[in-house]
């Protein structure tokens, strides 16, 4: 009978499908394309980190009076600086209607250990510490523009943090590849905030960025949770050129860019 044939499809395929759904599952958990064709990982543009209201904001208004000699006193400078991009981030979130808050502090350190976190990591030039919302920079008195797109790049974790643009809603992977997507962005911000206070500098920044590459381990391990030099450099452009938060989209963009 034609009703006992339709169960019988129907409780043969049932198990095929569990198997189907199985197989999908494992192949998304292990195969970031697929995960991009089901919209729940980074570099979907469904996903949620990439469809944030932010990604619509105009350019950040990148203005910034400064100490005339910045490399004379250091600390005044990135003072100075941190002022301008509190102005610069709240003006840029409250197009999107978000409030912004400062960072709770902005410690300009000496050693690591004075930061407040990560006092036992060695090589960092920077750190933002999400708990406390605090922006720390590790002093290095050779060149200020340094220093300051360092404060730059950890604000821009900042506002990662407060507009949850960072939070990852679409993913529930926390990983290296997520890690990257992070900091190319926040490399991208900060280049967008940077590009007017000082366009020469930041050229060289980008170029520096783009040439770095010594093949040793901790560089090696720093790629791979901060991209490679050359995507960094092309996200820094791309925050230069254009200057808006979208072209910062680094949650939407293909693996190749944010490998
Ligand atoms: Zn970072």
């Amino acid at each position: 009978m034609v009703v006992d044939e339709k169960r019988g499809v129907i409780r043969r395929s049932l198990p095929a499908a569990a198997v189907f759904a199985l197989v999908l599952g494992a192949l998304a958990f292990f195969y970031p394309d697929i995960r991009d064709a089901l919209g729940t990982a980074p570099g979907s543009p469904r996903s949620g980190a990439a469809t944030h209201a932010l990604y619509s904001t105009p350019p950040v208004p990148s203005r910034c009076e400064l100490p005339d000699d910045r490399d004379e006193d250091i600390r005044r400078t990135l003072n100075a600086l941190a002022r301008c991009l509190d102005r610069m981030w709240t003006a840029s979130l409250r197009t999107a209607g978000y409030h912004y808050e400062p960072p709770s502090e902005v410690n300009l350190v000496e050693t690591p250990g004075d930061a407040s976190c990560g006092q036992g990591d060695e090589g960092w030039a920077g750190i933002y510490c999400p708990e406390s919302r605090s922006v720390n920079v590790l002093l290095d008195a050779s060149w200020a523009f340094s220093d300051m797109f360092t404060l730059a790049h950890e604000y821009a974790h900042h506002v990662q943090e407060i507009s949850g643009i960072a939070d990852q809603r679409g993913s529930e992977i926390f990983d290296e590849a997520w890690s990257r997507r992070l900091e190319l962005q926040a490399d991208c911000m900060a280049a967008a905030a940077m590009r007017d206070v000082d366009p020469e500098a930041l050229a060289m920044v980008r170029a520096a960025a783009g040439s770095a590459g010594a093949e040793d381990e901790e560089w090696a391990a720093h790629r791979k949770t901060h991209g490679s030099a050359k995507n960094s450099a092309a996200w820094i452009g791309r925050g230069e050129r254009l200057g808006t938060i979208g072209a910062c989209n680094t949650w939407a963009a293909p693996e190749d860019q944010v490998s």
